[in-house]
């Protein structure tokens, strides 16, 4: 097997990648300081920022609604009160819950 060569990071070196990251230095850069290469440097600081008690890689943080993928799923849909796409749970739910919410309120229509 030739699962490449996992190199053992003193804590001397975790101190000087965290250092040059906040200077601003690129994981090349590092890497060619360290003898070694971006991809490993990169995962090695992310690994030595969550022990540190950073928070981890943070996923997008407002997801797009994705589009419906069939009329019985939930997905992004147009209200037909007012035209704004909104979540809909399925293909018969076309009114958006704003929309909806005047409804009951006032029964005269829609005021979008
Ligand atoms: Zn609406």
């Amino acid at each position: 097997m030739t699962a490449g060569i996992r190199r053992v990071w003193t804590p001397e070196e975790d101190q000087q990648i965290i250092a040059w990251r906040a200077e601003g230095v690129s994981y090349r850069d590092i890497a060619e300081r360290l003898n070694s290469n971006g991809a490993s440097i990169a995962s090695h600081f992310y690994h030595i920022a969550e022990q540190a008690g950073a928070p981890p890689r943070q996923p997008s943080p407002s997801k797009p609604i994705p589009p419906p993928a069939a009329p019985d799923k939930p997905g992004a849909r147009k209200c037909l009160c007012c035209s704004r796409t909104f979540a809909s749970a399925h293909a018969g739910n076309r009114i958006c819950w704003r929309c909806k919410q005047l409804a009951e309120r006032v029964t005269v229509g829609c005021q979008a």
